[in-house]
């Protein structure tokens, strides 16, 4: 089962995606933190996406695109996997696509999760307090909201159009969240 999640930055994707791999026994794969251990560990990949990273700007589509081609390439991956914060533009998504396409295994679903602007600048304020992440400044943030708009937020009608999109109110509780995540699931029998 191959599922993409999007959402904007502190709608809870973080969260939803532990509780529904764990759930749909699927491998986790977040671009955030494949870049981020790249960055910690200093590869030469990791210290390209730490300029971006650390500037609250998107990492180059070929440099994205190809860290994820690599990891969907793993043998855990083969029966699918839960694509979290990837695709993030237009590019990546055909790429994506492209690549899904050869191996004959397309999308089955992609989930978005959405929230007020008011909420989510309030929860990354309050992350950036708790996890002193070196993006969750206030400018930062708010290039990274910026950019969600703009390159990441067209990729919901590119998928509408595809019959693939299920919309979420990330605003519901955790668990409320979570049990419509389930239903929507349910109710594509995927
Ligand atoms: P996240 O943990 O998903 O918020 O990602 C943290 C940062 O990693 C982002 O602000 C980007 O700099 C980078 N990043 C993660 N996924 C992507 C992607 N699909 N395309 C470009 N940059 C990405």
């Amino acid at each position: 089962m191959l599922i993409v999640f999007i959402g904007p930055p502190g709608a809870g994707k973080g969260t939803q995606s532990l509780r529904l791999t764990k759930y749909l026994q699927i491998p986790h794969l977040s671009t955030g933190d494949m870049l981020r251990q790249a960055k910690e560990e200093g590869t030469q990949l990791g210290q390209l996406a730490a300029r971006y990273i650390d500037n609250g700007r998107l990492v180059p589509d070929p440099v994205v695109v190809s860290v994820v081609g690599e990891r969907l390439h793993q043998p855990d991956c083969q029966n699918g996997c839960l694509l979290d914060g990837f695709p993030r533009t237009l590019g990546q998504a055909e790429s994506l696509d492209a690549y899904l396409e050869e191996r004959g295994t397309p999308l089955d679903l992609v989930l978005e999760l959405s929230a007020s602007e008011d909420e989510l600048l309030r929860r990354l304020v309050r992350r950036a307090e708790l996890e002193e992440r070196e993006d969750d400044t206030p400018e930062k943030i708010a290039r990274r909201l910026s950019d969600y708009r703009t390159k990441t937020q067209p990729l919901l009608e590119y998928y509408r159009r595809h019959g693939l999109l299920e919309s979420v109110d990330g605003m519901q509780t955790p668990d409320e969240v979570f049990e419509d995540i389930q239903k929507r699931i349910k109710a594509r029998r995927i």
